[in-house]
């Protein structure tokens, strides 16, 4: 008996994928699938994304794209993280090509040269005459979600970087990117949160025509009343100020229900109630509606809530609260559907 479920609706990835597709021109849409899909299901997200004309996947770690490649023996798969120690000979038997930050290029493998242009992070400061295993030069924007100026700025740089390298494959624009960036599109863009129904600017994805993929939903274990001056959960940080009924909630910080989500909504018996006190490691209360009683369906995720809103309670990115949210065997399920 799980304590909470997690369904994926790939007919929502699905959705995504071709919303993406259709601002494209002629560049190909990369699926980023790293973190298990964001908490999603790296296989399951990817195998649809291929489906609906996705050209690759993208992942962080050669281990991430080796269980995608016993899943997926067609798929082109991308190692976009530090592969400075990849074991060369595995790299090749599972035909993965990688991300490099380095004027030493892996020989016998395809790589796609990173240029830092303004991230700071991972890339090259100065593109290398490219050898014969690269197939693609890449950069990474820092804030396309926020910075029209800086991510301008990027873009150009690379441009003129990859200007003798246009036969390879140029590729630069993330989700944000690629909502706001026509001219970032280049050849491929390489999608992750947007492809899960979630936005890059933190607001409704529904304002750009995406549907999340992610319901969660668990259930009232226990129904109590507060009696004026008592109190639920560690620290005593709600104390009842007139008879009140609390839900407890069999979720908690484990399973991805952040401890400081205290003061977020979910949904109970078809309306709105509120997390109160303090977040335990395996549990939630929340104030209950009149109407809900013991084992109504909470939905933490889902009926209209959505991540960007945890994210917003929480002072976090809703792509912090989609890997967070974790099925594992011993706590809550994950199904997959897709209809
Ligand atoms: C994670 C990642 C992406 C996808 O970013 P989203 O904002 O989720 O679309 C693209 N490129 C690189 C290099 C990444 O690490």
């Amino acid at each position: 008996m799980h304590r909470s479920l997690i369904t994926i609706d790939l007919a929502a990835i699905r959705h995504n994928v071709r919303r993406l597709r259709g601002l494209l021109a002629g560049a190909e849409l990369w699926a980023v699938v790293k973190a298990d899909g964001y908490g999603h299901g790296a296989t399951d997200v990817g195998r649809v994304a291929l489906e609906e004309g996705a050209a690759a996947l993208c992942v962080a770690t050669v281990a991430e794209a080796l269980e995608l490649r016993s899943a997926l023996p067609e798929a082109r798969i991308l190692v976009l993280g530090d592969t400075g120690s990849a074991d060369l000979a595995v790299v090749r038997e599972a035909r993965l090509e990688l991300g490099v930050s380095t004027a030493e290029v892996p020989e016998g493998v395809p790589v796609h040269l990173k240029l830092d242009t303004g991230m700071g992070r991972w890339g090259l400061s100065e593109i290398v005459a490219p050898g014969s295993g690269v197939v693609g030069v890449m950069s990474h924007f820092a804030s396309a979600d926020t910075d029209s100026a800086f991510t301008a700025v990027q873009l150009a740089r690379y441009l003129e970087a990859t200007a003798p390298l246009a036969h390879l494959q140029r590729h630069i624009a993330n989700s944000a990117g690629t909502l706001l960036y026509p001219d970032a599109h280049l050849d491929a863009v390489r999608c992750g949160i947007a492809l899960y129904g979630i936005s890059p600017f933190g607001t409704d994805a529904a304002e750009e025509g995406l549907r999340p993929a992610l319901r969660w939903e668990s259930s009232v274990a226990l129904v109590k009343t507060l009696a004026p001056a008592e109190s639920t959960g560690y620290g005593r940080r709600f104390v009842a100020s007139r008879p009140t009924r609390i839900g407890i909630v069999p979720v908690g910080y484990a399973d991805g229900f952040r401890r400081n989500m205290s003061g977020t909504e979910v949904v109970v018996a078809g309306a709105r109630a509120v997390v109160i006190g303090t977040v335990s490691m395996d549990a939630i209360a929340i104030a209950l509606p009149a109407a809900a009683e013991a084992g109504d369906r909470v939905t933490l995720v889902g009926e209209g809530v959505i991540m960007e809103e945890h994210a917003h309670v929480s002072g976090t990115i809703p792509y912090e609260i989609a890997c967070g949210i974790v099925s594992r065997a011993t706590r809550s399920e994950r199904v997959i559907v897709d209809e």
